[in-house]
Protein backbone atom coordinates (compact mmCIF):
# COMPACT_ATOMS: atom_id res chain seq x y z
CA UNK A 1 0.00 0.00 0.00
CA UNK A 2 1.81 3.25 -1.08
CA UNK A 3 1.76 5.70 1.76
CA UNK A 4 1.57 9.51 1.00
CA UNK A 5 4.69 11.30 2.61
CA UNK A 6 2.53 14.62 2.65
CA UNK A 7 -0.39 12.86 4.92
CA UNK A 8 1.61 11.50 6.71
CA UNK A 9 3.47 14.48 8.05
CA UNK A 10 0.50 16.28 8.85
CA UNK A 11 -0.30 13.03 10.77
CA UNK A 12 2.75 13.59 12.60
CA UNK A 13 2.23 16.90 13.56
CA UNK A 14 -0.88 16.67 14.79
CA UNK A 15 -0.19 13.85 16.87
CA UNK A 16 2.48 15.34 17.96
CA UNK A 17 0.74 18.54 19.44
CA UNK A 18 -2.12 16.26 20.74
CA UNK A 19 1.11 14.41 22.59
CA UNK A 20 2.56 17.72 24.00
CA UNK A 21 -1.14 18.77 24.74
CA UNK A 22 -1.55 15.45 27.09
CA UNK A 23 1.65 15.81 28.43
CA UNK A 24 0.92 19.32 29.58
CA UNK A 25 -2.36 18.39 31.28
CA UNK A 26 -0.86 15.53 32.91
CA UNK A 27 1.79 18.32 33.90
CA UNK A 28 -0.73 20.92 35.18
CA UNK A 29 -2.05 18.53 37.60
CA UNK A 30 1.00 16.83 38.79
CA UNK A 31 3.32 19.78 38.89
CA UNK A 32 6.32 17.54 40.45
CA UNK A 33 6.91 15.52 37.54
CA UNK A 34 8.74 18.32 35.94
CA UNK A 35 9.73 16.11 32.90
CA UNK A 36 6.30 16.47 31.98
CA UNK A 37 6.67 20.16 31.00
CA UNK A 38 9.80 19.68 29.40
CA UNK A 39 8.85 16.63 26.96
CA UNK A 40 5.40 19.03 26.41
CA UNK A 41 7.83 21.66 25.62
CA UNK A 42 10.20 19.03 23.05
CA UNK A 43 6.69 18.03 21.36
CA UNK A 44 5.81 21.36 20.40
CA UNK A 45 8.65 22.68 19.34
CA UNK A 46 9.07 19.37 17.25
CA UNK A 47 5.42 19.80 15.58
CA UNK A 48 6.19 22.95 14.87
CA UNK A 49 9.58 22.01 13.22
CA UNK A 50 8.28 19.87 11.35
CA UNK A 51 5.32 21.46 9.93
CA UNK A 52 8.32 24.24 8.83
CA UNK A 53 10.03 21.53 6.87
CA UNK A 54 6.47 20.05 5.23
CA UNK A 55 6.70 23.69 4.07
CA UNK A 56 9.94 23.57 2.44
CA UNK A 57 9.81 25.48 -0.99
CA UNK A 58 6.76 27.69 -0.14
CA UNK A 59 8.58 29.01 2.78
CA UNK A 60 12.59 30.46 2.82
CA UNK A 61 14.75 28.07 3.29
CA UNK A 62 16.03 29.95 6.32
CA UNK A 63 12.58 28.71 7.98
CA UNK A 64 11.86 25.34 6.40
CA UNK A 65 16.34 24.30 6.94
CA UNK A 66 17.55 26.28 9.16
CA UNK A 67 15.29 26.93 11.83
CA UNK A 68 13.42 23.72 11.43
CA UNK A 69 16.14 21.66 12.17
CA UNK A 70 17.18 23.74 14.52
CA UNK A 71 13.71 22.91 16.63
CA UNK A 72 13.78 19.35 15.84
CA UNK A 73 17.22 19.19 17.63
CA UNK A 74 16.62 21.58 20.12
CA UNK A 75 13.49 19.30 20.96
CA UNK A 76 15.55 16.27 21.53
CA UNK A 77 17.94 18.76 23.87
CA UNK A 78 14.70 19.20 26.00
CA UNK A 79 13.90 15.35 26.05
CA UNK A 80 17.12 14.87 27.34
CA UNK A 81 17.04 17.40 29.76
CA UNK A 82 13.43 15.77 30.71
CA UNK A 83 15.23 12.75 31.34
CA UNK A 84 18.21 13.92 33.41
CA UNK A 85 15.41 15.86 36.06
CA UNK A 86 13.75 12.38 36.34
CA UNK A 87 16.79 10.61 37.49
CA UNK A 88 17.33 13.84 39.87
CA UNK A 89 19.73 15.57 37.71
CA UNK A 90 20.47 18.77 37.06
CA UNK A 91 19.55 20.10 33.53
CA UNK A 92 23.30 20.08 31.42
CA UNK A 93 23.78 23.79 29.42
CA UNK A 94 24.55 21.49 26.32
CA UNK A 95 20.82 20.36 26.19
CA UNK A 96 20.73 24.15 23.64
CA UNK A 97 23.88 23.22 22.02
CA UNK A 98 22.75 21.17 19.30
CA UNK A 99 20.62 23.67 18.15
CA UNK A 100 23.66 26.65 18.45
CA UNK A 101 25.98 24.01 16.45
CA UNK A 102 23.52 23.83 13.98
CA UNK A 103 22.66 27.55 13.30
CA UNK A 104 27.02 28.28 13.07
CA UNK A 105 27.12 25.81 10.99
CA UNK A 106 24.31 26.96 8.70
CA UNK A 107 26.25 30.03 8.25
CA UNK A 108 29.24 28.56 6.08
CA UNK A 109 28.26 28.69 2.36
CA UNK A 110 30.31 25.23 2.25
CA UNK A 111 28.05 23.70 4.89
CA UNK A 112 24.74 24.57 3.83
CA UNK A 113 24.59 23.74 0.17
CA UNK A 114 26.01 20.54 0.72
CA UNK A 115 23.05 17.49 1.30
CA UNK A 116 25.69 14.93 2.69
CA UNK A 117 27.07 17.22 5.10
CA UNK A 118 23.40 18.62 6.42
CA UNK A 119 21.71 15.52 6.75
CA UNK A 120 24.79 13.75 8.35
CA UNK A 121 25.21 17.10 10.80
CA UNK A 122 21.47 16.87 11.73
CA UNK A 123 21.83 12.86 11.95
CA UNK A 124 24.63 12.65 14.81
CA UNK A 125 22.53 15.46 16.62
CA UNK A 126 19.84 13.92 16.68
CA UNK A 127 20.81 10.78 17.53
CA UNK A 128 23.40 12.04 19.85
CA UNK A 129 21.19 13.12 22.55
CA UNK A 130 18.48 10.28 21.86
CA UNK A 131 21.65 8.20 22.86
CA UNK A 132 22.64 10.58 25.89
CA UNK A 133 18.21 10.25 26.74
CA UNK A 134 18.89 6.35 26.82
CA UNK A 135 21.89 6.60 28.84
CA UNK A 136 20.31 8.77 31.67
CA UNK A 137 17.52 5.88 31.86
CA UNK A 138 20.50 3.22 31.52
CA UNK A 139 22.04 4.96 34.88
CA UNK A 140 19.15 5.23 37.10
CA UNK A 141 18.74 2.41 39.55
CA UNK A 142 15.25 2.76 40.55
CA UNK A 143 13.48 -0.83 39.66
CA UNK A 144 10.56 0.37 36.98
CA UNK A 145 9.02 -1.67 35.04
CA UNK A 146 8.86 0.40 32.27
CA UNK A 147 12.70 1.76 32.07
CA UNK A 148 14.30 -0.90 29.67
CA UNK A 149 11.81 -0.42 27.00
CA UNK A 150 11.95 3.27 27.51
CA UNK A 151 15.90 2.76 26.54
CA UNK A 152 15.13 0.81 23.63
CA UNK A 153 12.86 3.06 22.45
CA UNK A 154 15.66 5.85 22.06
CA UNK A 155 18.40 3.62 21.12
CA UNK A 156 16.26 2.49 17.86
CA UNK A 157 15.15 6.19 17.54
CA UNK A 158 19.13 6.38 17.57
CA UNK A 159 20.11 3.71 15.18
CA UNK A 160 17.78 5.88 12.56
CA UNK A 161 18.76 8.48 12.46
CA UNK A 162 22.00 7.52 12.01
CA UNK A 163 20.95 5.69 8.97
CA UNK A 164 19.48 9.23 7.98
CA UNK A 165 22.63 10.31 6.29
CA UNK A 166 23.34 7.54 4.38
CA UNK A 167 20.18 5.96 3.51
CA UNK A 168 19.10 9.87 2.17
CA UNK A 169 22.69 10.02 0.23
CA UNK A 170 22.24 6.33 -1.42
CA UNK A 171 18.12 7.16 -2.72
CA UNK A 172 19.25 10.99 -3.25
CA UNK A 173 17.85 11.91 -6.84
CA UNK A 174 20.42 12.91 -9.32
CA UNK A 175 21.83 16.13 -9.53
CA UNK A 176 21.13 16.30 -5.89
CA UNK A 177 17.67 17.18 -5.84
CA UNK A 178 16.22 15.95 -2.06
CA UNK A 179 14.25 13.33 -1.81
CA UNK A 180 12.21 14.91 0.78
CA UNK A 181 8.50 13.34 -0.44
CA UNK A 182 10.10 10.01 -0.81
CA UNK A 183 10.17 6.10 1.00
CA UNK A 184 12.61 7.05 3.90
CA UNK A 185 11.29 10.76 4.95
CA UNK A 186 7.93 8.62 4.58
CA UNK A 187 9.24 6.02 6.71
CA UNK A 188 10.50 8.76 9.17
CA UNK A 189 7.30 10.53 9.51
CA UNK A 190 5.74 7.00 10.19
CA UNK A 191 8.74 6.09 12.96
CA UNK A 192 8.58 9.89 14.53
CA UNK A 193 4.96 9.43 15.06
CA UNK A 194 5.16 6.13 16.54
CA UNK A 195 8.42 6.89 18.76
CA UNK A 196 6.72 9.88 19.96
CA UNK A 197 3.57 7.77 20.88
CA UNK A 198 5.63 5.03 22.21
CA UNK A 199 8.16 7.04 24.58
CA UNK A 200 4.90 9.25 25.63
CA UNK A 201 3.22 6.35 26.74
CA UNK A 202 6.20 4.71 28.47
CA UNK A 203 6.80 7.78 30.42
CA UNK A 204 3.67 8.38 31.75
CA UNK A 205 3.84 4.16 32.82
CA UNK A 206 7.86 4.92 34.33
CA UNK A 207 5.84 8.20 36.27
CA UNK A 208 3.27 5.66 37.75
CA UNK A 209 5.62 3.56 38.31
CA UNK A 210 7.71 5.29 40.74
CA UNK A 211 4.21 6.64 42.69
CA UNK A 212 3.48 3.32 43.44
CA UNK A 213 6.89 2.06 44.54
CA UNK A 214 7.05 5.15 46.83
CA UNK A 215 3.74 3.61 48.75
CA UNK A 216 5.29 0.24 48.67
CA UNK A 217 8.34 1.37 49.81
CA UNK A 218 6.53 3.56 52.61
CA UNK A 219 4.19 0.90 53.76
CA UNK A 220 7.64 -1.08 54.41
CA UNK A 221 9.89 1.51 55.94
CA UNK A 222 9.99 2.97 59.36
CA UNK A 223 9.99 6.72 58.21
CA UNK A 224 12.24 7.58 61.23
CA UNK A 225 15.06 5.32 60.89
CA UNK A 226 14.52 3.92 57.82
CA UNK A 227 15.19 0.40 59.08
CA UNK A 228 12.07 -2.08 57.54
CA UNK A 229 8.77 -1.77 59.87
CA UNK A 230 7.39 -4.52 61.95
CA UNK A 231 5.40 -5.64 59.01
CA UNK A 232 7.75 -5.65 56.82
CA UNK A 233 10.47 -7.55 58.75
CA UNK A 234 7.67 -10.30 60.73
CA UNK A 235 6.88 -10.66 56.51
CA UNK A 236 10.32 -11.22 55.73
CA UNK A 237 11.07 -13.52 58.63
CA UNK A 238 8.38 -15.83 58.24
CA UNK A 239 9.11 -16.24 54.27
CA UNK A 240 12.76 -16.69 55.36
CA UNK A 241 11.52 -19.82 58.33
CA UNK A 242 8.98 -21.26 55.46
CA UNK A 243 11.44 -21.62 53.07
CA UNK A 244 13.79 -23.55 55.40
CA UNK A 245 14.36 -27.22 55.01
CA UNK A 246 15.21 -29.78 57.64
CA UNK A 247 18.60 -30.09 56.88
CA UNK A 248 19.12 -26.48 56.50
CA UNK A 249 21.55 -24.50 59.36
CA UNK A 250 19.65 -22.89 61.99
CA UNK A 251 18.39 -19.37 61.68
CA UNK A 252 18.85 -17.05 64.73
CA UNK A 253 16.62 -14.03 65.99
CA UNK A 254 17.64 -11.73 68.40
CA UNK A 255 14.99 -8.85 69.43
CA UNK A 256 16.57 -5.56 71.18
CA UNK A 257 14.95 -3.33 73.76
CA UNK A 258 16.84 0.14 74.62
CA UNK A 259 17.48 0.76 78.52
CA UNK A 260 15.74 2.86 80.37
CA UNK A 261 15.01 5.00 76.90
CA UNK A 262 11.78 6.80 78.68
CA UNK A 263 14.01 8.39 80.98
CA UNK A 264 16.34 9.24 77.77
CA UNK A 265 13.70 10.92 76.26
CA UNK A 266 12.94 12.85 79.58
CA UNK A 267 15.89 13.84 80.20
CA UNK A 268 17.45 15.14 76.54
CA UNK A 269 14.23 15.59 74.85
CA UNK A 270 11.91 13.59 72.22
CA UNK A 271 14.24 14.77 69.43
CA UNK A 272 17.52 13.54 71.11
CA UNK A 273 15.37 10.30 71.83
CA UNK A 274 14.97 9.82 68.26
CA UNK A 275 18.33 10.83 67.22
CA UNK A 276 19.25 7.65 69.75
CA UNK A 277 17.09 5.30 67.63
CA UNK A 278 19.01 6.39 64.24
CA UNK A 279 21.89 5.50 66.26
CA UNK A 280 20.95 2.25 67.36
CA UNK A 281 20.00 0.75 63.70
CA UNK A 282 23.13 2.85 62.16
CA UNK A 283 25.31 0.93 64.61
CA UNK A 284 23.17 -2.48 64.00
CA UNK A 285 23.92 -2.16 60.45
CA UNK A 286 27.27 -2.23 60.70
CA UNK A 287 27.49 -5.43 62.70
CA UNK A 288 25.15 -7.35 60.55
CA UNK A 289 25.51 -8.98 57.05
CA UNK A 290 23.73 -7.92 53.82
CA UNK A 291 21.86 -11.64 54.30
CA UNK A 292 20.38 -10.15 58.25
CA UNK A 293 17.30 -8.61 58.26
CA UNK A 294 16.90 -5.92 60.20
CA UNK A 295 13.70 -3.53 61.83
CA UNK A 296 11.87 -2.06 64.05
CA UNK A 297 9.84 -3.78 65.82
CA UNK A 298 8.08 -0.51 67.29
CA UNK A 299 8.87 1.94 69.97
CA UNK A 300 12.75 1.01 70.86
CA UNK A 301 12.27 -2.46 70.19
CA UNK A 302 14.24 -3.93 67.46
CA UNK A 303 14.86 -7.20 65.76
CA UNK A 304 17.33 -9.19 63.62
CA UNK A 305 17.20 -12.65 61.98
CA UNK A 306 20.92 -14.11 61.08
CA UNK A 307 19.83 -17.03 58.58
CA UNK A 308 22.62 -19.61 59.27
CA UNK A 309 23.86 -18.32 62.79
CA UNK A 310 24.46 -20.57 65.32
CA UNK A 311 23.40 -19.47 69.17
CA UNK A 312 27.07 -18.72 70.29
CA UNK A 313 27.45 -16.63 67.07
CA UNK A 314 23.81 -14.84 67.13
CA UNK A 315 25.50 -14.39 70.77
CA UNK A 316 28.59 -12.81 69.85
CA UNK A 317 27.16 -10.19 67.21
CA UNK A 318 24.34 -8.70 69.59
CA UNK A 319 27.36 -8.49 71.92
CA UNK A 320 29.31 -6.76 69.42
CA UNK A 321 26.41 -4.35 68.56
CA UNK A 322 25.58 -3.76 72.56
CA UNK A 323 29.13 -1.94 73.30
CA UNK A 324 29.32 -0.22 70.13
CA UNK A 325 26.32 1.32 70.64
CA UNK A 326 27.55 2.54 74.40
CA UNK A 327 30.37 3.96 72.97
CA UNK A 328 28.73 5.61 70.20
CA UNK A 329 26.23 6.98 72.73
CA UNK A 330 29.69 8.21 74.79
CA UNK A 331 30.77 9.76 71.63
CA UNK A 332 27.79 12.26 71.78
CA UNK A 333 29.00 13.46 75.07
CA UNK A 334 25.98 14.40 76.82
CA UNK A 335 26.53 14.22 80.44
CA UNK A 336 24.81 12.11 82.50
CA UNK A 337 23.20 10.06 78.29
CA UNK A 338 23.80 6.62 79.06
CA UNK A 339 23.02 4.36 75.51
CA UNK A 340 22.55 0.71 76.61
CA UNK A 341 20.18 -1.82 75.24
CA UNK A 342 19.38 -5.24 76.48
CA UNK A 343 19.34 -8.17 73.93
CA UNK A 344 17.42 -11.87 74.03
CA UNK A 345 18.50 -14.62 71.61
CA UNK A 346 16.61 -17.85 69.88
CA UNK A 347 17.86 -20.36 67.66
CA UNK A 348 15.70 -22.52 65.18
CA UNK A 349 15.95 -26.40 66.11
CA UNK A 350 13.63 -29.17 67.36
CA UNK A 351 10.18 -27.34 68.81
CA UNK A 352 11.07 -23.82 67.83
CA UNK A 353 10.76 -23.81 63.95
CA UNK A 354 8.38 -21.07 62.93
CA UNK A 355 8.70 -17.32 63.40
CA UNK A 356 5.86 -17.20 66.28
CA UNK A 357 7.74 -19.63 68.27
CA UNK A 358 11.39 -18.76 67.76
CA UNK A 359 10.12 -14.76 68.38
CA UNK A 360 8.55 -16.21 72.11
CA UNK A 361 12.03 -17.74 73.32
CA UNK A 362 13.71 -14.73 72.07
CA UNK A 363 11.41 -12.80 73.95
CA UNK A 364 11.73 -14.40 77.30
CA UNK A 365 15.78 -14.40 76.79
CA UNK A 366 14.95 -10.85 76.60
CA UNK A 367 13.29 -10.61 79.61
CA UNK A 368 15.54 -12.38 81.62
CA UNK A 369 18.61 -9.62 80.31
CA UNK A 370 16.14 -7.05 81.65
CA UNK A 371 16.12 -8.79 85.12
CA UNK A 372 19.33 -9.74 85.53
CA UNK A 373 20.39 -5.84 85.45
CA UNK A 374 20.12 -4.21 81.59
CA UNK A 375 22.85 -4.20 79.35
CA UNK A 376 23.88 -7.96 78.56
CA UNK A 377 22.58 -10.90 76.20
CA UNK A 378 20.30 -13.61 77.48
CA UNK A 379 18.93 -16.89 75.92
CA UNK A 380 16.09 -18.65 77.21
CA UNK A 381 17.17 -22.42 77.22
CA UNK A 382 13.57 -23.58 78.34
CA UNK A 383 12.39 -25.43 75.80
CA UNK A 384 9.37 -23.83 73.24
CA UNK A 385 5.84 -24.23 75.41
CA UNK A 386 2.75 -22.15 73.57
CA UNK A 387 0.87 -20.73 76.39
CA UNK A 388 -2.26 -22.65 76.55
CA UNK A 389 -5.29 -20.51 75.50
CA UNK A 390 -8.29 -20.22 78.67
CA UNK A 391 -11.03 -21.92 77.08
CA UNK A 392 -14.41 -19.69 76.56
CA UNK A 393 -16.27 -22.32 78.94
CA UNK A 394 -14.39 -22.20 81.58
P1 LIG B 1 13.28 -0.55 79.87
O1 LIG B 1 14.71 -0.37 80.17
O2 LIG B 1 12.60 -1.40 80.86
O3 LIG B 1 13.05 -1.03 78.48
O4 LIG B 1 12.60 0.88 80.01
P2 LIG B 1 12.21 1.87 78.87
O5 LIG B 1 12.10 3.24 79.46
O6 LIG B 1 13.15 1.74 77.74
O7 LIG B 1 10.84 1.32 78.40
P3 LIG B 1 9.41 1.96 78.36
O8 LIG B 1 8.54 0.98 77.62
O9 LIG B 1 8.96 2.37 79.73
O10 LIG B 1 9.55 3.28 77.51
C1 LIG B 1 9.74 3.26 76.14
C2 LIG B 1 9.74 4.70 75.70
O11 LIG B 1 10.04 4.81 74.31
C3 LIG B 1 8.41 5.37 75.88
C4 LIG B 1 8.16 6.11 74.59
O12 LIG B 1 7.83 7.46 74.81
C5 LIG B 1 9.48 6.02 73.88
N1 LIG B 1 9.33 6.02 72.45
C6 LIG B 1 8.60 5.17 71.68
N2 LIG B 1 8.70 5.49 70.39
C7 LIG B 1 9.52 6.58 70.32
C8 LIG B 1 10.00 7.39 69.24
O13 LIG B 1 9.71 7.18 68.05
N3 LIG B 1 10.82 8.44 69.55
C9 LIG B 1 11.16 8.72 70.84
N4 LIG B 1 11.97 9.74 71.06
N5 LIG B 1 10.69 7.98 71.86
C10 LIG B 1 9.89 6.93 71.62
MG1 LIG C 1 10.24 -1.67 75.27
MG1 LIG D 1 13.22 -0.13 76.73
Amino acid sequence: MPLDAPTLFFVTIVVMAMISLLLLWVWLHNQSVKTLAWWSGALLLEAIGTTLVLLRGRIPDALSVDLANALLIAACGLIWSGARIFSHRTVHPSFALGAAIWLAACQFDAFYSSLPARASLFSVLIGGYALLTAWEFWRETEPLASRPAIIACQILNALVFFAHSPVLMLSAAPGGAQPLMGPWFTFIALQGTVHNMAAAFLFLAMAKERVELRYKTASRIDPLTGAFNRRSFVNSANQQMARMRLDDPPIALILFDLDHFKKINDRFGHPCGDEILKLFCSVASTHLRASDVFGRLGGEEFAALLPGATAASAHLVASRILVAFETAGEGLALAGLKTTASAGVAVSGVGCSSFDELFTVADRGLYKAKRAGRNRVREDETPFAPVPLRSSSA
